[in-house]
């Protein structure tokens, strides 16, 4: 289909450095074509020192929204009107839309999380989860999950750069929400045992085992994979990581994080348009 821009056609975008690598465009133009949107998606490579002025030219050329990859996540804050509950617990905007001039910070990585894991029949409400990091990826399951009714969430991270992240996190969900949060050192294997033994799900939302370095795992003892467990991995590349095939060998269910971006791109396409992204046209066309 030829793509016609006229004179009333909209845009957005994606913000940061370096974004040329990024499906996010192709994910946008398509579904806006296939549904017939007169709106198109560009990447704009932003570094952190030129997000005020470019935020403030958006805004001025009524943009209908815009995403964001780090670090200008955290940065974009201050100069929005409003954050929805995900975005300030989170404390992490990838999303934003323009709503009648205002612009609306909002976070969907989780979302996509979510329910890229719920398409798999794992059910969130009532559960009891271990989750590995507590970086970026990591605050927007563990919030979302929180908020979508986790009874428990454990969070096991190295005691490192994000240690103290981390405690704020589970601080943060003890105070916003119903769910219960504790910390525990990556690095304490009794601990960590113990709060896998008690949870259905296991996620890994730490880069251990991403490409390159594809023989490491955060889980080295291979008897915490118990038959109630699902593994899910943030990481999709590669598609199975070391984490995954232990998992699987030892009887567990295990699921990439391929599709947490597609369904990140989704409910940031039904913020903006209010209507849903053709998920799966768009998994034909660029996830296959
Ligand atoms: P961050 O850098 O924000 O967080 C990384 C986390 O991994 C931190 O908790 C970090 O701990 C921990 N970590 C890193 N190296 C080690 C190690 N050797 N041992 C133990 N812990 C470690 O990254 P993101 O949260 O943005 O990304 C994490 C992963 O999620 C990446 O692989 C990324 O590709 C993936 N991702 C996938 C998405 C999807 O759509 N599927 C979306 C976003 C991310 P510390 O701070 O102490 O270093």
């Amino acid at each position: 289909m030829q793509y016609a821009i006229s004179g009333k056609t909209r845009f957005g975008g994606l913000l940061g450095s370096p974004v040329a690598h990024s499906l996010s465009p192709a994910m946008h133009n398509a579904s806006f074509q296939k549904l017939g949107i007169d709106c198109v998606y560009l990447a704009f490579d932003v570094t952190q020192d030129r997000l005020e002025q470019t935020v403030r030219v958006l805004r001025e050329l009524n943009v209908f929204g815009f995403n964001l990859t780090m670090p200008c996540k955290k940065t974009v804050i201050g100069m929005l009107d409003g954050l929805s509950t995900a975005a300030r617990l989170i404390g992490a905007v990838n999303t934003v839309v323009n709503q009648d001039g205002k612009l609306i910070g909002h976070n969907t990585d989780g979302i996509g999380y979510v329910e890229s894991i719920r398409e798999n029949g794992i059910e969130i409400e009532g559960s009891e989860i271990t989750l590995l990091g507590a970086g970026g990826a990591a605050a927007a399951a563990a919030v979302q999950m929180a908020l979508d009714g986790a009874r428990k969430i454990h969070i096991a991270n190295r005691r490192s750069r994000s240690w103290e992240e981390a405690g704020r996190l589970v601080d943060t969900i003890n105070r916003e929400t119903q769910c219960r949060a504790d910390l525990t050192d990556l690095s304490d294997s009794d601990a960590l045992a113990e709060r896998i033994a008690a949870s259905s799900l296991l996620t890994n939302a730490t880069s251990v085992g991403m490409a390159p370095g594809v023989d490491e795992t955060p889980i080295r003892d291979l008897s915490v994979f118990h038959p109630g467990l699902t593994v899910s991995d943030v990481i999709y590349n590669p598609r199975e990581t070391r984490l995954m095939r232990d998992a699987r060998e030892q009887g567990c269910r295990a699921y990439n994080g391929m599709y947490m971006l597609l369904y990140q791109g989704a409910a940031a396409f039904r913020l903006w348009t209010g209507r849903e992204m053709p998920v799966e046209y768009i998994r034909e066309q660029f996830f296959s």
